[in-house]
């Protein structure tokens, strides 16, 4: 990629993050690779204080190895950098009924007890002027995912994202989700799960578009 391609797409990228509502987030001066040096000894002592052995050889590499897990991939989204590339069309096929995707594998992480929150997206919009690539949708929730996040949250800036990009009011997302903070710990409930939902425009003003969509929000969970 050419530098000027490279700054284009970080600018571009930049415009949609600061339309989208804000993780609590400070400035970092840290390359990703500081970043994950100083994790990789923050988290060794993490581990010694528990009382474990890094001289042994299944050990020794783990502060490495979360180090690298949380900064390249399930906290990826904290770096602008890694926003998908997204590609909108002009909608000249004048499609104008609801389009949906159900079933969008979410796998984030409760940033109270960094457990993981798994669960499915179902997110649809009704195009205006503007049609997006299907995958992208995925995409765009997959980064907003790998943040430390509450799942009402990450709701929102599903759909902020999508209301920015698409230029249209309406769009909505459906999230439906198990907490591990509530299963491997706390209340220990394997069954319980999670349902946001955030309905715009024709989505939350015409009862039979709302209708329409929460049809297709079944989940997996309780099919
Ligand atoms: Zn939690």
């Amino acid at each position: 990629m050419s530098q000027t391609v490279v700054n284009t797409k970080k600018a571009r990228a930049l415009e949609i993050l600061t339309n989208v509502r804000p993780s609590p987030t400070v400035e970092s001066e840290l390359s990703a690779d500081e970043k994950i040096e100083k994790i990789k000894k923050h988290f060794s002592e993490i581990m010694k204080t528990l009382g474990l052995d890094l001289e042994d050889d299944s050990l020794k590499e783990t502060p490495k190895r979360i180090a690298k897990m949380y900064v390249n991939e399930i906290f990826s989204g904290l770096d602008s950098a890694n926003f998908p590339k997204i590609t909108v069309i002009e909608n000249k096929m004048e499609y104008d009924q609801m389009v949906c995707i159900q079933d969008i594998e979410i796998m984030s992480m409760c940033e109270h007890h960094f457990q993981p929150i798994d669960g499915f997206a179902t997110i649809a919009y009704i195009p205006g002027k503007k049609v997006i690539g299907l995958s992208k949708l995925n995409r765009i929730a997959e980064f907003f995912s790998k943040r430390p996040q509450v799942q009402e949250r990450l709701t929102k800036q599903i759909a902020d994202c999508l209301q920015f990009i698409l230029e249209t009011e309406d769009v909505a997302v459906h999230i439906n989700a198990k907490h591990y903070c509530m299963i491997a710990r706390g209340i220990q409930d394997t069954h319980s799960t999670t349902t946001t939902s955030d309905l715009r425009g024709a989505f939350k003003a015409r009862p039979e578009t709302r209708t329409e969509f929460l049809k297709q929000c079944r989940t997996r969970f309780n099919t």
